[in-house]
């Protein structure tokens, strides 16, 4: 049975709460974190910067936030001190409040965020994960708190749609964790979870937590774009994949406006099954989603767009299924990631066999389809695909036994790394 090692016991989470709390004491200042260049060039004129120096400014500003993460205008050597000052007055870097980091047996850690409510209503609680494997890290970031869509078999899809992130905090979920690892050059690792070997550890970042980020394109471009931005986070777009339920007009966007890389939550191979279980099929039904992919900007042998598929017992993991697959696919540039369905409470699915997600595999494969099984990571915490639920909606107690029931019964077969 695999075991949560939470770290949010009464010490850790002391820990972790005194150390953000001071950084989120609620003060006027903009926070410069998700200004793209020109924004943060200009709020640098705001406050008085002579316009013939702001772009060097904002420059050498990009490189301490995003290259160095610092946090701290102070550190800042090669600004002047009476700027320095001066930013300080105006601005922070202050990270969001993490209030609970959870590690899992596998390595695996789920962060939980609370973000300010921007506007009605109350503080919203988001979710990252990250995937550490042997020859990447993998940061599952979400765009969304809750999700419009009611994807049948997603614990997302029971919380409805609080609000869109902004594109600081989409953000912020890879800058924190990139503290916390000890990513950034000279710094070092923050609280005693499991941290990879290796220069960089965050390597890869996916859009597949919560939410659907082409319902948030512009804060997921934005945010998406500074991270890649090389004289910053400086990820590689080959190595950043967004990932949609198939809104189709925000695909061809996606390729022309970010250049990263596409999965394709597919799921099933008929419209009747995928009306039911990814309902936004009755907008943009499977034959409208297939001709989005195969115009993807971009889109290449070497550029394959990735369709998710859950595998859910007795109802979409026949052998006619995968032939169906196939046959859909036909001529356009894919790989298939079969995901075994990771339970979460209340969910009315089952995970089909090990067996029979082999023999769906080799299928698809001796079809001419990489079709890796991927790994469940971090269903101890339930940080595994589709599991992220925010504690905005907190486990109800009977929920509780029915995850730690389940704990018993889950086998660690395991999602989110190809096997
Ligand atoms: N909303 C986007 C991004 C979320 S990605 C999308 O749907 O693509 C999360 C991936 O995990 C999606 O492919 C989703 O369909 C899948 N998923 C959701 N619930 C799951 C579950 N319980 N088990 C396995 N995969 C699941
Ligand atoms: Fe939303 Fe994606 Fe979950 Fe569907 S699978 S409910 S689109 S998060």
């Amino acid at each position: 049975m695999p075991l949560s090692i939470d770290l949010t016991d009464s010490h850790t989470r002391a820990e972790v709460q005194a150390k953000t709390r001071a950084a989120t004491t609620p003060d006027d200042k903009t926070n410069l974190i998700g200004l793209d260049r020109d924004e943060l060039r200009a709020a640098l004129i705001d406050v008085g910067v002579p316009e013939k120096q702001a772009r060097m400014r904002a420059s050498q500003l990009w490189q301490w936030i995003y290259w160095f993460g610092h946090q701290d205008f102070s550190a800042m050597s090669n600004v002047a001190k009476p700027l320095r000052n001066l930013l300080d007055e105006k601005f922070t870097l202050a990270r969001p409040e993490l209030i609970e980091e959870q590690c899992s047996e596998d390595g695996t850690r789920k962060w939980l965020f609370r973000f300010p409510p921007r506007g009605a209503g109350k503080p919203v609680e988001v979710e990252t994960v990250y995937i550490p494997e042997s020859d990447r890290g993998t940061l599952c970031i979400s765009s969304q708190v809750g999700c419009t869509l009611t994807c049948t078999f997603c614990h997302t899809g029971t919380q409805k749609l609080v609000r869109n992130l902004t594109a600081e905090e989409i953000l912020m979920q890879l800058i924190v964790a990139r503290d916390r690892l000890g990513d950034f050059p000279d710094k070092i690792a923050e609280g005693s979870g499991f941290v990879p070997e290796g220069d960089r550890k965050v390597t890869n970042i996916v859009m597949m937590g919560m939410g659907e980020p082409l319902y948030n394109f512009e804060n997921v471009k934005k945010a998406l774009l500074i991270a890649s931005d090389n004289e910053g986070l400086s990820l590689s777009k080959r190595r950043i994949t967004l990932s949609t339920s198939g809104v189709v007009p925000g695909i061809e966007r996606t390729g022309n406006e970010i250049g990263c890389m596409l999965a394709i939550s597919l799921h099933a191979t008929n419209n009747e099954l995928r009306d039911e279980i990814v309902p936004i099929n009755k907008k943009y039904p499977i034959e409208q989603l297939l001709d989005a992919c195969r115009n993807y900007p971009g889109v290449s042998n070497a550029r394959r767009i990735t369709f998710e598929y859950v595998m859910l017992k007795g109802i979409n993991d026949s052998l006619n299924d995968a032939k169906e697959l196939v046959r859909l696919l036909k001529g356009i540039p894919a790989k298939i990631n079969l995901i075994p369905f990771n339970p979460w409470p209340g969910s009315n699915y089952e995970c089909s066999d090990w067996e029979q997600i082999e023999k769906f595999s080799d299928f698809v494969n001796a079809n001419g389809y990489a079709s890796p099984i991927r790994k469940p990571r971090g269903r101890d915490i339930l940080a595994a695909c589709g599991q992220l639920k925010s504690e905005s909606e907190r486990l109800r107690k009977n929920e509780r036994d029915a995850l730690n029931a389940m704990h018993a019964m889950v086998t660690g077969h395991g999602a989110e790394s190809d096997t």
